[in-house]
């Protein structure tokens, strides 16, 4: 990978240890790029994983090596990597959260390939500040059929008062994410996330499916509202993702989706042009557009 200059040039106080360590082998992404990637993005990642309970997906010999899907400490944990108790739940193992630039590169030194954080931040922690749905299209659906249920889900999101944001999955699919004012709980944003998928499937059948199904997976496209209970994550926007072709989760604009955005589109290694600072950021407004959901 060519070197990409760090070009906000944040600073850190944690040391990557072996920085020429490959990550992605087939891309020959090491460490160190993970760590520039994260530079240029942090700026507009932090809102959405500081302050917010984390799962993490490591992966300490690269993707090709054993992942471990944590949400608790390890043995060793940089000190930056901060645990939380859950104030539901003071019994339970610790949760893990990062406050700032220096949480983030402690993730990348311990092989963190993948973020996925709470819809919540531990300030208001049984509250969420967004609504996630999870476009999974089935083998043989078009990608502008996936492309066209994200915006029905903009509308629908629209329909409810609530500012909707588009990002690429960095895997298979679309995330649509609506911002909502801390107010309502766990149940009745589920329930929201549930009546939408439920509505679509109910109207247009033979395009969605709102329960799991393998069966009849084929053909359509599952939307899944099940990011949206206590406890559940998905991956943050920005995160890489540890598959092959190193793709990240990249926050786009309503007006860039269309056929030639495709879920892995974005890169470790083409990402950089979007993120610096004279790019525009497509997600800029998330947390001034925070409406309350309506019962
Ligand atoms: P795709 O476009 O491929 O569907 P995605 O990000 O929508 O990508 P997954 O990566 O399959 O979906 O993740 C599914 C959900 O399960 C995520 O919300 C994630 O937080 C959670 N998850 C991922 N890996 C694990 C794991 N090993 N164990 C438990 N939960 C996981
Ligand atoms: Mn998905």
């Amino acid at each position: 990978m060519a070197k990409t200059p760090i070009q906000d040039g944040i600073k850190t106080s944690v040391e990557l240890t072996h920085p020429e360590r490959i990550y992605w082998p087939d891309d020959g992404i090491t460490k160190q790029d993970l760590l520039d990637y994260y530079d240029l993005a942090w700026r507009r990642m932090a809102p959405f994983v500081a302050n917010r309970p984390l799962a993490l997906l490591r992966c300490p010999d690269g993707i090709g090596g054993p992942r471990f899907f944590q949400k608790h400490a390890w043995k060793g944990i940089d000190r930056h990597i901060v645990e939380i108790a859950d104030p539901e739940d003071k019994d339970a193992a610790k949760l893990l959260k990062i406050e700032d630039f220096d949480g983030l590169a402690a993730l990348v030194q311990s092989a963190a390939l993948e973020i996925h954080p709470w819809g919540t931040t531990t300030d208001h922690w049984e509250k969420p500040d967004m609504i996630i749905m999870d476009l999974d299209p089935g083998e043989d659906v078009a990608w502008g059929k996936v492309v066209t249920a994200a915006k029905e889900i903009g509308e629908r999101f629209s329909a409810l008062g609530l500012t909707s944001f588009v990002k690429t999955s960095g895997g298979k699919g679309l995330h649509v994410v609506a911002s909502v004012e801390p107010l309502a709980t766990w149940p009745h944003i589920k329930d929201a996330a549930e009546a939408i998928a439920h509505a679509m499937s109910a109207d247009s059948p033979q395009t969605f499916l709102s329960v799991a199904s393998k069966a009849k997976r084929a053909g359509h496209i599952f939307v899944d509202y099940l990011r949206n209970g206590r406890g559940n994550t998905a991956v943050a926007p920005y995160s890489a993702r540890a598959r092959k072709g190193a793709a990240v989760s990249m926050p786009i604009s309503w007006k860039e989706l269309d056929d030639g955005i495709g879920p892995a589109s974005f890169t470790l290694k083409n990402a950089a042009s979007r993120l610096d600072q004279s790019s525009s950021d497509p997600w800029a407004d998330f947390f001034k557009a925070a409406a309350p959901l309506k019962a």
